[in-house]
């Protein structure tokens, strides 16, 4: 059998507040394989975001360990961490943060661009994501020319532009209206399974989250799987 592409291991996080401690992670585990997509469904203020800062190695774990492959990544320097995110991590957020001033297509290269790929090797794999998400003619729009679900597909081909391991994302259709948000997903599930990827996806729609691998919560700080 495989190894989970992402591995999130007794992971413990506490926030301070005045005099209290709010503990938020209280020994969650999770393990996602690759090629699997898993929903993340709670209520505002169980952790979602916290776990997914956790997993994307943006913020430490009080207690636990964060697998990368087989990798431990408590013991890294920020460096390395940033590096492995760059390489291994992509990022879709409710709202696309697209670059105004560039195109779809070059929103999509820069991230290549920027860890050391040509511009041209950059530009074909940006127009075969961009094809692949249903936006072959959408490549030389700017964001502003776009819709919202045109948008959000321009940022998920960005969060996949370097071929990351894992994917995650937070409320990634929680600003368009259910039809859109509908195809959106609909992309997403696609890219996961034809790309291998692990995805962890937090949402606050069961009914999209019915199309994901696997369904999970946030209870008293633990994961738990749903059904
Ligand atoms: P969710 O994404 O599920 O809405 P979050 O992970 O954003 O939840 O937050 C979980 C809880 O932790 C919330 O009660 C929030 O107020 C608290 N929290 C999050 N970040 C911090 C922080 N940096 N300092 C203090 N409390 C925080």
């Amino acid at each position: 059998m495989s190894n989970p592409a992402l591995y999130i291991r007794n992971v413990e996080r506490r926030y301070k507040q005045g005099d209290n401690e709010l503990a938020i992670l209280r020994g969650a585990e999770l393990a996602i394989m690759p090629g699997q997509s898993v929903a993340m469904i709670a209520p505002s203020g169980a952790g979602k975001s916290t776990l997914l800062h956790i997993a994307g190695l943006l913020e430490k774990p009080d207690a636990g360990e964060v697998f990368i492959g087989r990798d431990p990544t408590s013991h890294l320097d920020d460096e390395a961490r940033t590096t492995l995110r760059r390489l291994d991590i992509g990022f879709v957020y409710q709202f696309h943060h697209l670059l105004p001033e560039f195109t779809a297509q070059e929103n999509v290269m820069l991230p290549q661009m920027i860890r050391g790929l040509n511009k041209n090797i950059s530009r074909e794999r940006a127009g075969e994501l961009l094809k692949y998400l249903g936006l072959g003619d959408r490549q030389q729009h700017r964001p502003g020319e776009l819709s919202g679900g045109e948008q959000q597909r321009v940022a998920i081909a960005r969060a996949v532009a370097n071929g990351p391991r894992i994917l995650l994302a937070d409320e990634p259709t929680g600003n368009l209206d259910p039809r859109t948000a509908d195809h959106v997903f609909g992309a997403l599930a696609d890219l996961v399974r034809y790309s291998g990827l692990a995805a962890l996806i937090a949402t606050h729609n069961m009914e999209l989250a019915r199309r994901m691998d696997r369904r999970v919560t946030l209870r008293d700080g633990k994961i738990v799987e749903l059904e």
